[in-house]
């Protein structure tokens, strides 16, 4: 079988290992001049950023491609486990150590909001349980596929749908069970880990604790690039041929089944291809020709973001590898959001590498990442939204960590929604496809196959089970479960 990846981003890198592991010839067009999509990186100054995502959790994902290749991952990638996942930050001087233990966690939040360790230790055990009941089955098998709904272990799962707290949303599970309100902030916070608002989302999204708390979080020892590189290097070594700077233009369709794809003026014959590209580019851009699933690429998008890397010379020991500088009023935020607007007061991560990764920035320095969510590019004037936004940011900053940090940025890059779309593809600058704000989200997404054209799949953010790296790692799984494999 000889397969066309279009995209190099971690879910086309997967999907090259996996087809590469079942015998299939494997060649992949990549846009940008080096793989990674959203998962790349980029010097600034004497400064190392990674352009995307920060956190890492299961890791176990990313191992099992180097153990289908037949190699073991330690000799090719490997990661720390971090003790404290995020520190949180409150204006009145509020702050709490999230350590990845759940004991400690809980104990944590105790000392310093007096409320009963029991209420942290119960919710995270009901996360767990969500994820063991039916999250899982969800999450790892095709929803699109009948063989998947003749499975015991899903029948199963959907007699406990009831369990999931689908029909509540995430806000009021939290406000129920953890009745602190800075607690119910930063329980809420996990909704944007792919992008939604919490106080729409299903409470079904309450598992994603569990992800950190349980399985941890982590940080590759090269950074995050690192996963992209070393899937990257594996693919290279199971014979799979990438081809840089080389944008896809056409997927070949003849009698209903995907043939081939067009660059420029060439055309490439293969008997399988798989998308990696954002699914409504895939689509408007590449198959204008064909049917196009308009209520799913209507979808709500997730939220985008307004990111600043700060090459920062100083270093900041309260900071983290993770830290969240919380608003005053989250709702508000969420709010803002909705309507398109960035909030007047908004809640500000910042993510530094350096201190675990110490050549990414110069010493008695700091790399900053500093992220703010963001509503999707619907036209606004992000130039004045990006300077009433980084001066909202810095005033945070200082206020909490009692410091004046602009004369200390000597390096600055910025990437705002627009950006994004154009850099990473994404339609509108999502950050992770579709959002989940509605409890039928799940089953919403695109499939990781075409309905209507035979031979075509998809992989990656847009497509099922959704953004972030590991559920990209599992649309590869998934995937690869599907394509013909006969020689
Ligand atoms: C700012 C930001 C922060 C994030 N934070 C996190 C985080 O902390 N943790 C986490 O797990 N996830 C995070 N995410 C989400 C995560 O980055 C994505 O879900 C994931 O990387 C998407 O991978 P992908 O393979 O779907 O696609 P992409 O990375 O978007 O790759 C798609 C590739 O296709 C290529 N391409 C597009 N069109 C064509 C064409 N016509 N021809 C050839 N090639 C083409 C693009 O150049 C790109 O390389 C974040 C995302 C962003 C943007």
């Amino acid at each position: 079988m000889r397969t066309v990846i279009i995209g190099a981003g971690i879910a086309g890198l997967a999907a090259a290992v996996r087809l590469a592991a079942q015998g299939h010839e494997v060649v992949v067009f990549e846009s940008e001049e080096g793989p990674g999509g959203k998962l790349s990186e980029f010097p600034l100054g004497d400064y190392r950023f990674d352009l995307g995502p920060s956190l890492f959790t299961m890791p176990q994902y990313v191992d099992e491609l180097f153990e289908l290749a037949g190699e073991k991952p330690r000799d090719h990638f490997s990661y720390q486990r971090l003790p404290i996942v995020c520190n949180y930050f409150w204006e009145d001087g509020t702050r709490i150590h999230a350590h990845a233990a759940k004991e400690d966690f809980a104990k944590e939040v105790e000392e310093v909001l007096d409320v009963p360790a029991n209420r942290i230790t119960r919710i995270l055990a009901d996360a767990e349980k969500k994820y063991h009941v039916s999250g899982r089955t969800f999450l790892e098998k095709s929803l699109h596929k009948l063989s998947t709904w003749t499975n015991l272990e899903v029948l199963k799962a959907l007699f406990k749908i009831p369990q999931l707290d689908l029909f509540r949303s995430m806000d009021a599970v939290h406000r129920r069970q953890l009745q602190h309100p800075k607690l119910v902030q930063l329980f809420n916070r996990f909704a944007t880990y792919n992008g939604s608002n919490p106080y729409k989302a299903p409470g079904l999204l309450t598992i994603i604790p569990h992800f950190e708390h349980h399985f941890g979080a982590y940080l590759p020892d090269g950074g995050m690039y690192s996963i992209s590189q070393s899937v990257y290097d594996l693919a290279c070594r199971q014979g799979v041929k990438f081809h840089f700077n080389t944008k896809v233009d056409e997927i070949l369709v003849s009698n209903g089944s995907a043939n081939g794809v067009r660059t420029g003026n060439e055309t490439h014959a293969f008997d399988q291809v798989v998308s990696n590209m954002d699914v409504f580019f895939t689509y408007r851009k590449l198959l204008p020709q064909q049917r196009q699933p308009e209520r799913i690429l209507a979808q709500q998008k997730s939220t985008s973001a307004l990111i600043f890397y700060w090459g920062i010379k100083k270093t900041f020991p309260a900071l983290n590898c993770h830290n969240i500088l919380f608003s005053e009023d989250y709702p508000a935020e969420f709010a803002a959001m909705e309507r398109g607007e960035m909030s007047n007061d908004p809640t500000v991560y910042i993510n530094k590498t350096s201190h675990l990764v110490p050549g990414d920035a110069p010493e008695g320095c700091e790399n900053w990442f500093v992220m703010i969510n963001a509503p999707c590019d619907a036209g606004q004037d992000w130039q004045l939204l990006q300077q009433q936004t980084r001066e909202r940011t810095i005033a945070k900053i200082n206020n909490i960590l009692g410091e004046d940090i602009e004369p200390l940025i000597e390096e600055e890059w910025v990437m705002t929604p627009p950006v994004i779309q154009t850099k990473t593809g994404s339609h509108l600058g999502s950050l992770y496809g579709t959002s989940s704000n509605s409890k039928m989200a799940a089953f919403m997404r695109h499939p990781n196959f075409s309905h209507r054209i035979s031979n075509l799949f998809f992989v990656g953010g847009s497509v099922h089970p959704g953004g972030g790296i590991p559920l990209c790692l599992l649309s590869a799984k998934i995937m690869s479960e599907m394509v013909d494999n006969s020689h």
